[in-house]
């Protein structure tokens, strides 16, 4: 926990991107940013070991913030590269959503950058949901009415109802991925993603795969109706300046310019 608070001004926290691609015309979706921590002593720390501790001890609204606006810098940067990268998307955590001022705190990061609020997905996973918290429900909806993109993160796992489907203003839906892992074995697990892309086709959402590791995978997801897919098979996550050239090296993300 000391050395969590100590690695936000200490810079010894990374942000990465993990590219989504678009099934249907091949191009870049969105990149998903990826929080890493390096500590000199520690070597690498997981998320899914530092972010429940910096939820549980109060750090993660900060460690959201600085995401977000490093996040943006980034994209910015991409841009000016002459990469068209459509969005960044960024992990929140539920207690994030406790406070109202963070519509008006994650508008004021993107209109500092120069950027729109369709240039950030927020994604949250059903548990911000399941938190019922009176203003959590409305801080959502603010966000939503800003422009901010929702995505349902890790959708399928849980207690995923369809109520929050009609509850919340979401526009992507991500199917976890150990439904991708068991497409090839399981046929339930085939058809349920199926359903999902129906549903998500119904609602007009974007329905994003993740975790897809195989190339076999990307052909059935495109059968099955998927919007979009992300995973090691295409690459892990990369820090800004690698994922800049990845995009070069795979003819994604180019501007009308620089094509
Ligand atoms: P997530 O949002 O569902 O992110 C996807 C996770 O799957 C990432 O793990 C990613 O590296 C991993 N992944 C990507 N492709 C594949 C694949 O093909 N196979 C497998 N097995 N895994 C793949 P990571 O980076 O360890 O993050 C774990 C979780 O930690 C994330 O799950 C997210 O919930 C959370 N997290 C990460 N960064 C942040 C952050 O900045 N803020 C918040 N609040 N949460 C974060
Ligand atoms: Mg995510
Ligand atoms: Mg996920």
């Amino acid at each position: 926990e000391i050395r969590l608070r100590q690695a936000l001004p200490e810079n010894s926290l990374q942000v990465h991107y993990q590219p989504q691609l678009n099934l249907r015309t091949g191009q870049l979706h969105s990149v998903e940013a990826l929080t890493r921590w390096d500590h000199p002593e520690l070597g690498s720390i997981s998320p899914g070991c530092f972010i429940p501790l910096a939820e549980e001890c109060g750090v993660i609204g900060e460690l959201g913030m600085w995401v977000i606006n490093q996040s943006c810098s980034d994209l910015r940067q991409w841009r000016e590269q002459g990469l068209n990268v459509p969005a960044v998307s960024v992990n929140l955590s539920p207690t994030d959503f406790r406070d109202p001022t963070l519509p008006t705190r994650i508008k004021q990061r993107v209109d500092a950058h120069g950027l729109q609020p369709l240039d950030l997905v927020l994604e949250i996973t059903e548990v911000v949901l399941l938190d019922r918290h009176p203003d959590t429900l409305r801080t959502l909806r603010t966000l939503a009415q800003l422009g901010f993109r929702l995505s349902l993160d890790d959708f399928g796992t849980g207690y995923s109802s369809f109520n929050y489907l009609r509850e919340l203003p979401v526009s992507e839906i991500k199917l976890d991925q150990s439904f991708v892992a068991d497409l090839d074995s399981d046929p339930v697990a085939e058809a349920l993603a199926e359903a999902v892309c129906r549903i998500g086709a119904a609602l007009s959402l974007a329905v994003v795969a993740e975790g897809v590791t195989q190339a076999h995978h990307i052909e059935k997801l495109r059968q099955l109706g998927f919007t979009a897919a992300q995973g090691f098979y295409y690459t892990g996550a990369l820090q800004a300046q690698a994922l800049a050239v990845w995009l070069k090296q795979h003819r994604l993300a180019q501007s009308v310019h620089s094509a």
